[in-house]
Order: C-alpha cells, then sequence, then structure tokens
C-alpha cells in the first residue's frame, strides 16, 4: 500500500484526550491501529497512542475512498486521521474507556507506516516471557508496561524532587572504574590503550561517594546503575539502579529521615500514603522477634512460650528447656486437613534439619494437644490465637540420652531463625486463605515498613574460615564495641541499617569509618593485610588521610520500590529492557562473541 508522507500535518489531540466537550471539533490524531471492527459499510477503528484510545469511524457513504483505504488497514499499523468529534449514541457508549462517549468520524487517513503481522498483540493474553523480550518494543506497548514504565518516570522524578529540595546534589560518578567493595563479582571491561588492564564496571558509587564527603560536597545522591556479576535468581538484574545517597555529619537518624521523606514523595507519586516516621527495631529484636532481620510486620511475632510448659511436660515431651521455647501462630489459617497437618510437620521437620547443631527443633501441635492437653492451650492462650490460627511450637528437642548440653548463642540464634522460616513459609502457603500476607501489589496494599539497626559487624564464613564484613569494610562499628574488634568479633555491632518493607530489604546502609586508624584496624580484623587493603582500596586509605568528615548514607534499589508500586512480581515487568536469568537480552542478542579482530586489538586470547 502507498504510504503518505506526514508534510506539515499536526497533531491537534491525543487518544485518550477527548470528552464530550469535544464534540463538534475538527481534530487530528496520530497513533496506532490498535482494533479494527469491519461491518460493512460501517468500520470501526481504535486509534491508540501513549495516554488511551479513541474510537475512529469510517463510513462508506460519508466518504467511500477514506473507507476503502480504512478497510486495507491492520492492526498496529501508524495512521494520522482528521475528523470530527461526536457524542456516541447512548447505548454505544463504551465506559471502560475515558473516551468512551465520543468517537471521530474521519474525513481523512493518512497511512504512515505499515507493520508486518506482529507475534503478539499488545490487548491479547501475556504471551510467554522469551517471546515477550524477544520482541520488547511491543511488549512495552501494553498498557501495564506502558504504566509501569510511566510509573518508574514519577517515582523518579519525585525522589529527585524531594532530595534536590533539600540540599542534595545529583553527582555523576564513572561506569568505568575499578573494583569497588560490595562483595559480588565484577563486570570487567579490558582497555585497549592500557593492553591486559581492566576496568571494572562499579557494583555501587561507594567509594566516589565517600570520596565526595571527602571533598566538602556535604550531601550527594544519585539515581544510578549498578553492576554485579552474581548468579542471578529469579528477583536479581545484573545492572539494577539505585539511588544512592550520602551524607557528611550525619547521626543514623538524619538519614533515616531523608530516605523516610523521599519514600514517602515516591509512595505518593504511586497514589499511597506512608506513615513516617517508620518503626525502627534492632537486629537482635528482629531475630527475637520475628526470626528473620528482614520482619514481615503484617504477621505476628513468635511468641515466648516457656510459661506454658510445667517441668512435667518438659520431661514427657523431652523438651530441652535451657532452650528457646517459642511458637509460630499464623493468623485466619482455618481448618486444615490431616494432609496438610502432615506437610506441616514434614517442612517443618525439614527447616529444622537445615539449622546447625540441632537434631530437632520443632513440636507438632497436633502431637502436644494429645500427649499435653493444657500445655498445648496455655501456648494457644500466650500465642493470643483465635479457633482459625495456625499454631507451631519451635522447641528444642533432647536427643539420644537426654543429657543437657550447652548451647551457644548462635545455635540460639539459629532456633529463631528456623521458627522465622516456619513462620514465612507457613504464611506463603497460606496466603490465600490469609488475607493479611497478599502480595504486596495486591488488593488492600498494607506497607508496613520499618528500620532494622544495629546489624552484627563481622559475618563468619565457616568454609573460608574468616570473618567477613556484612556489609562493606567501610561501615563504622559502634564505638562502644571498638574493643571487642580482636576478642570477639562477632559480638561487634555496625552502624548499619536497612529499610525493610513487608519482609523485603529495600535498602541498606551506614555510617562510615571516616579515621584510618579505625580504618585499618577493620582490615586487619577482616585479615587483609596492610599491602592487600593498599593494592585494593590504596587510593581510598590515602584520601581519608585529608580531612575526612564523619559520613554516611543509604542505598535502596528503585526497580524493586516501582515493582512493589506497580504491584508486579517480577523486576522484569518494570526495567524497559531487562535481562533473563541467564544474563541475556533475548532482543539485542547480548552477550556475542566478537571477532579475532577485535580480541587482538585488546591483546585478548581466548581460552
Ligand atoms: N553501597 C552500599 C550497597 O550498595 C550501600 C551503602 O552502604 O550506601 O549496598
Amino acid at each position: 500500500m502507498q504510504l503518505d508522507f506526514l508534510g506539515d500535518l499536526r497533531r491537534t489531540h491525543m487518544c485518550g484526550e477527548l470528552r464530550i466537550q469535544h464534540a463538534g471539533q475538527k481534530v487530528v490524531l496520530m497513533g496506532w491501529v490498535n482494533r479494527r471492527r469491519d461491518m460493512g459499510n460501517l468500520i470501526f477503528i481504535d486509534l491508540r497512542d501513549r495516554t488511551g484510545v479513541t474510537q475512529l469511524v469510517f463510513d462508506k457513504s460519508n466518504n467511500a475512498a477514506v473507507h476503502e483505504k480504512a478497510g486495507s488497514l491492520r492492526s498496529e499499523y501508524v495512521v494520522a486521521a482528521i475528523g470530527k468529534v461526536r457524542q456516541r449514541d447512548l447505548e454505544t457508549i463504551n465506559k471502560n474507556i475515558s473516551t468512551g462517549e465520543v468517537e471521530v468520524a474521519v474525513d481523512e487517513l493518512q497511512l504512515l507506516n505499515e507493520s508486518k503481522v506482529p507475534p503478539f498483540l499488545p490487548f491479547e493474553a501475556l504471551p510467554n516471557e522469551e517471546s515477550r523480550l524477544k520482541y520488547r518494543y511491543i511488549d512495552l506497548r501494553r498498557d501495564a508496561m506502558q504504566f509501569n514504565i510511566e510509573l518508574r518516570h514519577k517515582v523518579a522524578l519525585a525522589i529527585r524532587q524531594y532530595l534536590s529540595g533539600r540540599g542534595f546534589f545529583e553527582i555523576e560518578t564513572p561506569f568505568m572504574t575499578r573494583s569497588t567493595p560490595e562483595g559480588a563479582r565484577d563486570y570487567l571491561v579490558p582497555s585497549r590503550v592500557n593492553p591486559g588492564s581492566f576496568y571494572a564496571l562499579p557494583q555501587s558509587p561507594q567509594l566516589f561517594k565517600q570520596i565526595l564527603m571527602i571533598s566538602g560536597f556535604e550531601k550527594y545522591f544519585q539515581i544510578v546503575r549498578c553492576f554485579r556479576d552474581e548468579d542471578l535468581r529469579a528477583d536479581r538484574q545484573p545492572e539494577f539502579t539505585q539511588i544512592d545517597l550520602e551524607m557528611s555529619f550525619p547521626q543514623p537518624d538524619r538519614v533515616f529521615e531523608v530516605v523516610e521523606g523521599f519514600l514517602q514523595a515516591a509512595f505518593k507519586a504511586a497514589g499511597v500514603d506512608l506513615k513516617t516516621p517508620f518503626p525502627r527495631m534492632t537486629y537482635d529484636d528482629a531475630i527475637r522477634q520475628y526470626g528473620i532481620d528482614k520482619p514481615d510486620l503484617r504477621l505476628p511475632k513468635l511468641t515466648d512460650v516457656r510459661q506454658a510448659f510445667t517441668d512435667e511436660d518438659l520431661d514427657e515431651l523431652r523438651i530441652d528447656g535451657s532452650m528457646e521455647m517459642v511458637a509460630v501462630c499464623v493468623p485466619k489459617v482455618g481448618k486444615i486437613s490431616d494432609r496438610e497437618k502432615k506437610e506441616i510437620e514434614a517442612s517443618g521437620k525439614e527447616i529444622a534439619k537445615r539449622v546447625r547443631d540441632f537434631v530437632g527443633v520443632f513440636y507438632s501441635f497436633v502431637q502436644l494437644e494429645k500427649k499435653r492437653p493444657e500445655a498445648a492451650a496455655k501456648v494457644r492462650e500466650l500465642c493470643g490465637a483465635g479457633p482459625d490460627d495456625l499454631i507451631v511450637p519451635v522447641v528444642a528437642i533432647r536427643t539420644g540420652d537426654g543429657a543437657a548440653k550447652t548451647y551457644s548463642d548462635a545455635s540460639r540464634k539459629a532456633q529463631f531463625v528456623a521458627a522465622g522460616e516456619i513462620r514465612l513459609e507457613l504464611a506463603r502457603k497460606y496466603a490465600d486463605r490469609h488475607k493479611a500476607f497478599e502480595r504486596s501489589g495486591d488488593a488492600g496494599r498494607d506497607f508496613r515498613l520499618l528500620w532494622v539497626t544495629d546489624f552484627p559487624m563481622f559475618e563468619y564464613d565457616d568454609k573460608e574460615r574468616r570473618w567477613n564484613a556484612a556489609h562493606h569494610p567501610f561501615t563504622s562499628p559502634h564505638e562502644q564495641d571498638m574493643d571487642k574488634l580482636e576478642s570477639d568479633p562477632g559480638a561487634v555491632r555496625a552502624l548499619a541499617y536497612d529499610v525493610v518493607l513487608n519482609g523485603t530489604e529495600l535498602g541498606s546502609g551506614s555510617i562510615r569509618i571516616h579515621r584510618q586508624d579505625i580504618q585499618k584496624k577493620i582490615f586487619h580484623a577482616l585479615g587483609m593485610t596492610d599491602e592487600e587493603a593498599k593494592s585494593r582500596f590504596g587510593f581510598f586509605l590515602e584520601a581519608l588521610e585529608y580531612g575526612t568528615p564523619p559520613h554516611g548514607g543509604i542505598a535502596l534499589g528503585l526497580d524493586r520500590i516501582v515493582m512493589i508500586l506497580a504491584g508486579a512480581d517480577s523486576l522484569r515487568e518494570v526495567i524497559p529492557f531487562p535481562k533473563t536469568a541467564k544474563a541475556v537480552d533475548l532482543m539485542v542478542d547480548a552477550p556475542t562473541p566478537v571477532s579475532e579482530a577485535q580480541l587482538r586489538e585488546l591483546g585478548i586470547k581466548l581460552r
């Protein structure tokens, strides 16, 4: 078919804009053919642009030539339509679209471009994800994707406005740099002009933002891409976007205030009101109360049920009274079948087995009710559980000769963690019966944010038999714990914090070390020699020597925030051009092998 030139034709309105008050006006619309209904003498076309759709009408008796042209249009053709807006007949009003009371009677049609038959249509049922990613340009035409990308824009804009309104400068930092301290694998970029040398893509702008504090910028932020070469789980992307910030002379609560402020603005952009300040909880409390360092506050805490058991109960049930005695309560599960009871028991045992140090940390409530009904009733009472609630006691069962054992703090923690896992697994399993634990995007939109503070400074790596930085090695320990750096590293608390939403970590940060002497001690505690520290971070250690102010900051995942606000269940729904779980971009087909000539130029030979 003959294509038309745009010439000097100008669009007067958007397809989502026309209302009854436009009736009688002559308009020029441009967009894509969404649907076409051919009724012989009348052809209807829904014309789509970013803002919505308008119904175009082509009437053979009015204009046979234009009607004929309309007959040859197909899905996703690009057209300009010139015509008059008119009110629709009462019975043809479409309440589902904002322009549903009007239509445009077209007297002139320009065909701006054709389209091959698309592999799927934007308004049809979702095709498989592979084809969505390969034909991303078509997938992005779908309403839901247009909505998500617009939401992403609005959220980022709200954050930018909030932060610049509070004196933060958005400052760019390099992508071609050297290894940063986040602890994942680096993406490397070979340097042609320095054969044999490589840049690393930043896992975060960590050291640059700290240097910006040394340079006196006081308040920095950046909505920035970060790169981590990790084995991808369903909810990870090799390149992702952080809202990264850093401030000079802050106490942690100054950082909290700023984050609460911009999150409030971001959620507002999505029509959600957030209450601030967010509750705060230390890491230790989070573990004791929820068995996890990112508690989902929509579910009840673990309950201490020690009081429910007499010495005789403990004996009879072979429960080790020197360990923790907690119960998980999952509300409103309702009746559960015998098969489900068995499943709960099996999965509880499975989780308990994964926990170091004990054999049986678990007790079936059904068994408990059978063997010691009074204790069971007390457990129920302590949990404040209703008849529809499901209870699982997580206690240590004595094994073998039952001789008293001394338990380490780690095994106590492990017991809480096991209880926490059981709590989440059951909540997930009964999600459909248990309305308080719906996917965050579902109806109800119950957003429960909190700060978790005072994380441990170090984590012990059993395999490598050494301590690692739990956050990163520039995180400041608590002043009061400084003397335990060598004697008891596991007990050192960090001035590190996470912001958590409905059981998901949205971001983490810390107050940093600003003194060279303390930084050195931390490297030592991490088993790094002076030489190693110097070769990895020498430039930064030197910078610390030139009048570094106390400083701290945080980084939050933008993709995840938008995903939650969009009610989506994958980051790929809110990233325009995401990668698959194998880190492949199916649309551009990357990564690809490169030519021998390119490799030679870079001085690289493949093994
Ligand atoms: N750079 C850290 C991260 O990406 C966040 C921070 O400490 O500010 O996890």
